[in-house]
């Protein structure tokens, strides 16, 4: 990247990262939650026939307000939740960051708080600093849980804007109890001020129930979700928001006019439309994560609770302890690539299909096996 360290970025930027997992190319790439699973050759065909139709009108700008696909949208939350949700209570962008982003630009901003738990998804408090808003990073347990009565007391003292609550958490995998989320819920619209948001994108690869159902009689609950996970459309960058429908007209007042391409509209209306096949794989990728926490156990590292499609492993032997960057070097040379979140002594695995996860295993316990030799 070229330095800009002369130019005349604004001054909370200046000596800041840009955020980027490694792309790097190698065999296995268990780095960034994708779903390994891509889209079948009907599903291919479909798409490739409605973005042709959509590319006939290319000249005009798209429906501005994606009313189709949200109202599409809205049915498939109501189908898998129960909740009835119409298209006035969901809006929809290029990827959940844009959708968080637009939320920070609405409620946060300068003189504004946002706070969130900690380790969490890290765009938290890059899209926060980006619109000028102030990000306040409380920590968990240290089982990852949150620690409800510290949150409570939290959001007297703090008196925040925006509460972002992961669920389940990256890169954790903890799912937040319901109990946890209506609490917060009310501490923070005591004050007077202030959202929750519930970020779900990985919601699809849980068991409990979503906070969608929620919903009704909390208007300052925003439910965020995305199709570039249990979806396998990250590549098309689609995330969207269920609330109040007062919260997706505020919403309105930042989104650029036209953000969501034609392209966009039709390839996710038509893989909506294949919403079965697009969700088959999710038992598939849960069934690897589940032999991941199993056998990272069994090579005598330990493991989080993950309700997501990844696991967070740590625990490593010595000489690793809490050296994660060295077991993560280590990993790579064997050709698997996973994540450092910068957390010591942890690492995140996506649960990729089964040969990416027999090829990781073997790595791992290559590494491990190497360093017990090592050390014994
Ligand atoms: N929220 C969480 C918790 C995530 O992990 C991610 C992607 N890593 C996102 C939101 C954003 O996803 P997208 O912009 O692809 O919808």
């Amino acid at each position: 990247m070229s330095d800009f360290a002369n130019l005349p970025v604004r001054d909370d930027l200046r000596g800041r990262s840009p955020y980027g997992a490694p792309q790097l190319d190698v065999p296995v790439r268990l780095n960034t939650n994708e779903n390994p699973h891509g889209p079948s050759p009907a599903l291919v065909a479909r798409i490739a026939t409605d973005v042709a139709a959509a590319a006939t009108a290319l000249n005009r700008y798209p429906d501005r307000d994606a009313i189709g696909l949200r109202s599409d949208l809205a049915d498939y939350l109501s189908s898998t939740t129960g909740v009835p949700l119409d298209y006035h209570q969901v809006w929809v962008a290029n990827g959940s960051n844009e959708v968080l982003q637009q939320i920070l630009q609405t409620f946060g901003g300068p003189g504004r708080r946002a706070l969130g738990f900690g380790p969490s998804y890290s765009m938290q408090e890059l899209i926060s600093r980006g619109t000028g808003t102030e990000f306040v990073e409380r920590p968990r347990r240290a089982d990852f849980t949150i620690d409800l009565p510290d949150a409570l007391r939290d959001m007297g003292a703090m008196e925040p804007d925006v509460v972002f609550i992961c669920s389940p958490n990256n890169p954790t995998g903890t799912a937040v109890d319901t109990r946890v989320i209506v609490d917060i819920y009310d501490a923070v619209v005591s004050t007077g001020r202030g959202i929750v948001v519930v970020d779900e994108a990985y919601a699809e690869f849980s068991n409990r129930p979503s906070a969608i159902e929620l919903l009704a009689d909390r208007p300052r609950l925003l439910v965020t979700r995305t199709m570039s996970k249990a979806f396998a459309f990250a590549g098309a960058r689609v995330g969207y928001v269920a609330a109040d429908a007062a919260v997706v007209d505020a919403l309105q007042l930042v989104r650029l006019p036209y953000h969501l391409s034609a392209i966009t509209q039709a390839a996710a209306r038509a893989a909506l439309a294949h919403v079965d096949e697009l969700l088959g794989s999710v038992d598939a990728v849960k069934e690897q994560r589940d032999r991941l926490a199993l056998e990272i156990v069994a090579l005598g590292a330990a493991v989080i609770d993950s309700d997501a499609n990844f696991i967070l492993f740590g625990g490593f032997p010595p000489p690793y302890g809490s050296d994660q960057e060295r077991v993560w070097k280590a990993l790579l040379e064997h050709g698997v690539l996973v994540r450092d979140v910068g957390l010591p002594g942890w690492l995140r695995v996506t649960a990729g299909t089964e040969d990416e996860v027999t090829a990781f295993l073997a790595a791992l316990a290559t590494v491990l096996g190497a360093a017990t030799e090592e050390s014994g």
